[in-house]
């Protein structure tokens, strides 16, 4: 039977449309195997046909084409999500944005990009200039700068600029999927309709981001003894506003003999660590604090050597959890917020009811202007509802979980206003084609908000 859609798909741009249809199912998966819970939920879902457009006419007429169609639309960066964010529930298209990736302008501290954008790449653009970005996830050498912004919440620079919703975006151009398509800017306030929105209410064709001027960065690991000890330090490091740093990370032990790379350097059994990339400046003081908190360092890398080889950061954020996953595929992980004042209570009581079910591991963090101990805990998985059971115990706690076990936006937290995201994917997207299933009926979701 001759495909109608797949017909007219070719017919618009015959290079931009994948035909192996390996390909078009791995277009269709993100990272949502880091849940077991998703894992399940999404498996077998994929896309009925997959364009990757290399020019802005191409996307649009595809859109358009889609819209007349009424073809549900999955959009897709480089597809490194962790809750199913780019898979389409419901087939149709998926729309890979990697070859919309170049630079617009460069100006003194700001960047006009395609959203395709690798942002590992947008990095070594801005670095000619002197300038650097503020905030950028762990998978920078894949993700792109729309798909982070569409589907990430922050990351390294986060302790010191906060997340994507904290000015960390300037501006977007967006394109609608109304009947006639139509580009829009998006400035201010509005911007929270599209951050973290799963591409629910529209497509980011373009995004202005702040830089600042570059800082020579030292990485730096420090080893302690006991657990009370890194987090009282990396709280010291994390507050004190006269040290610049983009990075504070802590890890329980045994988290740091499952990066294999660092096998060589984390010789010591027993050690918990703490992961800092600090400016050039401020080292020789992070030192001197971390021997007041009985830490030792145990690998500096200079700033001349950032950038070259596998960095800190390699074993930060959620790639944590990847190095676990690495050593036994049977863990995984919560996200939550501890409370600054009683983070080391919260921590005492997870650790007598759960011992090493639950692995600590924090990245401190800037939240609408608040300094955040926020968790990515390892869970060694045993049942969904020994893992409820885990998430109940951390909210009665005041440990407050966002559920990184859902492909719902919202129901996995970070306070989105979704009434808001509700209305403009109504106004945007009005025939309902934009990642289908993401964004739950208000009623449905109101008892998160
Ligand atoms: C090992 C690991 C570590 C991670 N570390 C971090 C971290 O430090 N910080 C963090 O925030 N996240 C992190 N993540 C999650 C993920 O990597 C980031 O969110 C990443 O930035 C997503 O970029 P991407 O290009 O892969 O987007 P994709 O996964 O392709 O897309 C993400 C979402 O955005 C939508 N989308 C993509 N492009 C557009 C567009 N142009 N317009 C509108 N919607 C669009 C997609 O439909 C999807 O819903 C991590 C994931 C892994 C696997």
């Amino acid at each position: 039977m001759v495909d109608h859609f797949f017909t007219k798909l070719i017919e618009l741009a015959p290079e931009a449309v994948v035909k192996d249809t390996e390909i078009v199912a791995k277009l269709s998966k993100d990272y949502y195997w880091y849940s077991p819970i998703l894992e399940k939920d999404l498996a077998g879902k994929q896309a009925e046909y997959v364009i990757v457009p290399e020019t802005e006419k191409i996307l649009k007429d595809t859109l358009q084409l889609a819209v007349e169609e009424k073809i549900p639309v999955t959009l897709r960066g480089a597809g490194t999500g962790n809750y199913g964010q780019a898979v389409p529930m419901t087939g149709g298209l998926v729309v890979d944005l990697s070859k919309l990736n170049k630079v617009i302008e460069i100006g003194d501290g700001f960047v006009k990009v395609q959203a395709g954008m690798r942002i590992r790449e947008l990095e070594k653009q801005i670095s000619n200039t002197g300038q650097e970005l503020t905030i950028y996830p762990s998978t920078f050498v894949k993700a792109t700068i729309g798909g982070f912004i569409a589907g990430g919440s922050g990351g390294i620079g986060s302790v010191t600029w906060g997340n994507l919703w904290d000015g960390n975006v300037l501006s977007a151009k967006v394109l609608t999927m109304e009947e006639d398509i139509q580009e829009l800017i998006i400035e201010g306030e509005e911007l929270m309709d599209y951050i973290h929105s799963y591409g629910t209410t529209g497509i980011i064709t373009e995004v202005t981001i702040p830089i600042k001027p570059v800082t020579s960065w030292v990485q730096e690991l420090i080893s302690f003894t006991h657990l009370q000890e890194a987090f009282q330090f990396s709280k010291q490091i994390a507050q004190d506003n006269s040290l610049k740093k983009r990075l504070v990370s802590v890890c329980e032990d045994p988290i740091p003999s499952f990066f294999r790379p660092l096998k060589k350097i984390v010789t010591n059994k027993d050690q918990h660590l703490v992961l800092i990339e600090i400016a050039e400046q401020d080292h020789g003081r992070l030192v001197e604090i971390a021997h007041t908190h009985n830490g030792i360092s145990i690998h500096t890398v200079e700033a001349e050597f950032y950038r070259k080889g596998i960095g800190i950061s390699d074993f930060t954020w959620n790639h944590t959890t990847l190095w676990a996953l690495k050593a036994d595929k049977s863990w995984t992980y919560l996200q939550n917020f501890f409370s600054l004042e009683s983070v080391l209570s919260q921590i005492a009581q997870i650790k007598e009811r759960f011992g090493d079910e639950v692995l600590i591991h924090v990245e401190w963090l800037r939240d609408r202007g608040k300094l955040i101990p926020a968790g990515l805990p390892l869970v060694k998985y045993q049942s969904k509802e020994r893992l409820y059971e885990i998430i109940d115990f951390f909210n009665e706690i005041g440990a407050s979980v966002n559920d990184p076990h859902t492909y719902l936006l919202g129901a996995g937290g970070w306070n989105l206003q979704l009434e808001s995201i509700a209305k403009k994917k109504k106004e945007n997207d009005p025939f309902k084609l934009l990642n289908q299933e993401k964004l739950p009926a208000y009623d449905l979701i109101k008892d998160y908000l």
